[in-house]
């Protein structure tokens, strides 16, 4: 978008942005940000007064579409009352966000520590896992993404940790199932699954399980392509790990929250982790919030130890508010089964007619709103041109190296993921000139 379609708010919102903002992971002379004005439900409203179908959710967060009124006004109402309050305090919406989370996480995760995002949800996980096992390593898998801090983008399998990696962060890598592009040279499901599972146990074999504290994988690799994982194989992954005393920590900070039509991938999966991270959907992004689920045997480590870690606005009573708010109205609203039912009645179905359609398709995969349509070429050249007419036509797409996720808010209608399907397609049809 130019400066020159902007409404003179926008243009001046839009300068200051580029006069001041220091943008994530780019080159800040190609930044060219989108301004956006407001947002209601599914949609947003860009600086030249246009509306977009948010298929992007931001970034895959607001679970619970825009401007959610139950939430607005239980941030408003907390800050009225406690705006802030420091951890060590008790805080009636902080205790009662851990209650809702730990009665919706699976098995016994029943005590929460709280984080302002993902990837310090995912660094405490992972010194929870080594201070409680004294072993050294984590083991993560390529082809995934635990955030951008120091040790999350070590942990993290795709190559914006190449850039950060200091290569001293005890962190080993390994392949995870993706049939489309199998590293296992799978032709069915099942072989993927076995053969993924048979790689994991050499991989601790070598590695030495005794050094191992963890293993850390999304339950649902997001950014990096949302490769459903075969049946059986996170079972799998769990059983590897009860068999060397190793801590499986599941990243479910994109999954979480009704994502997949599930409050989480692992409770709906029967797979119960030792450490759960969660973010994102958890207030729908409307104020930072990340945590940590913590199992029985885990919390009981520290006990009678203190545990070395802490922030200051961990459990800050606006994002607990707004996720009691959050979580709360999901569960009013049926939410997570709408997403459900989205995925397995429009999303699912429709995505595969698009697939038939558009030579310029690989594949598509996902659940519930979680979907990924993977181009046919590995190359990402063609991307911004499909981000650019899939703007032009109304539609905000998530996209990522050669892939246009499909990740709107949990509450979108049926009528408005045909509306965008139907944008989708017309996008389609561009790749298919470009491919
Ligand atoms: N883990 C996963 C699976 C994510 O998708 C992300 C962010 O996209 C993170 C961790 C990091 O979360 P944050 O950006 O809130 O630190």
């Amino acid at each position: 978008m130019t400066a020159n379609a902007l409404s003179p708010e926008a243009a001046r919102t839009y300068e200051l942005d580029r006069r001041h903002v220091f943008h994530s992971w780019s080159a800040q002379s190609t930044v060219d940000p989108m301004v956006i004005t407001r947002a209601e439900g599914c949609y947003v409203w860009d600086g030249a007064g246009n509306r977009l179908l948010d298929f992007s959710s931001q970034l895959v967060n607001t679970n619970l579409g825009h401007q959610h009124p139950r939430v607005v006004e239980a941030i408003a109402e907390q800050a009225r009352r406690l705006a802030t309050v420091a951890p060590q305090h008790a805080n009636d919406q902080r205790g009662e966000a851990a209650r809702l989370i730990a009665e919706r996480t699976p098995g016994d995760l029943d005590r929460v520590f709280f984080t302002n995002g993902g990837a310090d949800a995912n660094e405490h996980a992972v010194r929870m896992a080594r201070l409680s096992t004294g072993r050294p390593k984590v083991l993560t898998r390529y082809r995934s993404y635990h955030g951008g801090t120091q040790t999350a983008i070590n942990l993290t399998g795709d190559p914006r940790r190449w850039a950060n990696d200091s290569g001293t962060a005890g962190v080993v890598h390994f392949f995870g199932p993706y049939r489309y592009r199998s590293h296992f040279h799978a032709e069915t499901e099942q072989q993927e699954c076995e053969r993924a599972l048979e790689h994991l146990a050499q991989v601790i074999e070598l590695e030495g399980p005794r050094t191992i504290a963890a293993v850390l994988l999304e339950a649902i690799p997001g950014t990096a392509g949302i490769m459903v994982p075969p049946p059986g194989y996170l079972a799998g992954v769990r059983e590897l790990c009860d068999r060397h005393g190793i801590v499986l920590i599941m990243d479910e900070v994109m999954t979480g929250f009704g994502r997949t039509g599930a409050w989480f991938v692992s409770g709906d999966e029967g797979v119960v982790p030792d450490l759960l991270t969660f973010a994102k959907g958890v207030n729908s992004g409307y104020v930072p919030l990340g945590g940590v689920a913590i199992s029985e045997h885990i919390a009981a480590h520290f006990a009678e130890r203190p545990y070395p870690g802490g922030l200051t606005y961990s459990g800050h009573p606006l994002a607990c508010a707004a996720a009691v708010a959050s979580i709360t109205a999901m569960e009013d609203e049926g939410v997570v089964g709408n997403a459900r039912r989205i995925g397995a009645e429009v999303l699912g179905p429709e995505l595969a007619k698009l697939a038939a359609r558009h030579p310029s398709v690989g594949e598509v995969r996902g659940r519930g709103v979680f979907w990924a349509v993977e181009l046919a070429t590995a190359a990402a050249d063609v991307m911004p041109d499909l981000v650019g007419t899939a703007k032009r036509l109304g539609l905000l797409p998530f996209t990522n190296a050669n892939r246009i996720h499909v990740v709107p808010p949990c509450t979108i209608t049926e009528a408005e993921a045909r509306d965008g399907l139907a944008l989708l397609d017309q996008v389609l049809d561009r790749a298919d000139e470009l491919v």
